[in-house]
């Protein structure tokens, strides 16, 4: 049985004799590959499966631009402006806490509109925090085929390459945005521990999400995140102890940054759409990732008017720099404007409260590294430094399938 466990926001750093005892020890008997880097972006899975770096899978950021893909073509145009009306007055209201609970009105409407539209769409996206007059045009990106299918990047596929040996294929512990009874973080260690009582031959893919919402949460440098990792080293101990005949493949993805700052890009684009006359949907479109501000313009003109602006604006030259990624414009924005490390663009199209750690920066940096340990019963004995996230898929292949 071979075992490969997504620890999202595994950074690399975090392994440690202090901190992760067990699998620091793991580490320096096995085959240890100390820095992951992924590609920019937010699509490590698909650059995991596929083994392609992100300019070659063409998926960039989670959400893309595409009216024709889009769950919610249909939403109609006067409910979205009410909906936006409404959502921009609770905005307005400010939290208040209430027997111990944050009363967050915005949050809650959005919660449940989100409900009600999902539903009535049949979506698999949520609206997150999208303004609705927008939500028509997007679509989720890599998730939109099933990365199982063998359609996805068929010849390079890894899960197509683990089945072409005859090996069978478990991905009920797996994840992927709008997965329907996603099972819990405590259900997946579970599963995985009892598993060790079936002698199949199969490769299971299972996804630890944990470190990701702590990270994100309290900071890659919390107490918080030490108890975390401490938990997650002792399930690692029992899981590998029980599994001694077993591969165990530990990916960490990505890293984790304590942001420093939080910059409001909203005002930027206000003024932009204002002093170029920009209509929304008709000839003008944005994104707020949390490292990222994507925008769509149809006149050629204008576009050059906002590179400009955008080269030009102290605060927005201060906190980040557009950048030319390898990807459809058509998909991810003809201007792409990327925050520094530690720069959080809030208000974003996702987030309710200020989270303390992001990630998404540019990934050269060693705080946005993820790392990978392999147990594997003939005991390999290797140590490299850096390795690409894409590479995974090969050496996986290679020495562990
Ligand atoms: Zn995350």
């Amino acid at each position: 049985m071979k075992i490969f466990i997504l620890v999202d926001a595994l950074r690399s750093d975090y392994i440690s004799q202090k901190n992760t005892p067990f699998l620091y020890n793991l580490s320096q008997k096995y085959y240890y590959i100390k820095k992951i880097k992924p590609s920019l972006g937010f699509c490590e899975r698909s650059e995991i499966i596929s083994g392609l770096k992100s300019e070659k899978t063409g998926f960039f950021t989670a959400i893309g631009k595409n009216k024709q893909k889009s769950e919610y073509i249909k939403m109609s145009k006067s409910m979205s402006i009410l909906l936006d009306m409404v959502d921009s007055i609770l905005k307005k209201i400010p939290v208040i806490r209430l027997f111990n609970k944050n009363l967050n009105w915005n949050k809650a409407f959005r919660k449940i509109i989100n409900k009600i539209l999902t539903k009535k769409h049949n979506a698999k996206m949520s609206s997150y925090k999208i303004p609705y007059r927008q939500l028509r045009n997007f679509y989720l990106t890599e998730d939109e085929i099933n990365h199982f299918s063998k359609k996805f990047f068929n010849q390079s596929s890894l899960v197509n390459k683990i089945l072409s040996k005859n090996i069978s294929i478990n991905n009920k512990a797996w994840t992927y945005l709008g997965k329907k009874n996603q099972m819990s973080e405590n259900e997946v260690k579970k599963y995985l521990i009892n598993k060790n009582k079936s002698q199949k031959n199969e490769f299971i893919f299972s996804y630890l999400g944990s470190l990701d919402v702590i990270g994100h949460k309290y900071g890659p440098q919390s107490k918080e995140m030490e108890n975390e990792l401490m938990k997650l080293d002792l399930f690692f101990k029992k899981l590998i102890k029980s599994n001694l005949n077993s591969t165990i493949i530990i990916l960490g993805d990505h890293g984790m940054k304590t942001i420093k700052s939080y910059f409001n890009i909203e005002p930027h684009l206000k003024k932009i759409k204002y002093d170029l006359g920009l209509k929304i949907n008709e000839d003008f479109n944005y994104f707020i990732d949390s490292t990222m501000c994507r925008i769509w313009i149809k006149d050629n003109f204008k576009k050059e008017n906002v590179i400009n602006y955008f080269e030009r604006q102290k605060e927005l030259t201060e906190n980040g720099a557009i950048i030319s990624p390898k990807v459809s414009k058509k998909t991810y924005g003809d201007i792409i404007w990327l925050a520094n490390e530690g720069v959080m663009v809030y208000p974003d199209f996702f987030h309710f409260n200020k989270p303390i750690g992001m990630h998404g920066y540019n990934n050269s940096l060693l705080k946005s590294q993820g790392t990978c340990i392999i147990y594997s019963p003939d005991g390999k004995n290797i140590n490299i430094e850096n390795e690409n996230l894409s590479k995974i898929n090969e050496i996986i292949m290679k020495d562990f399938v």
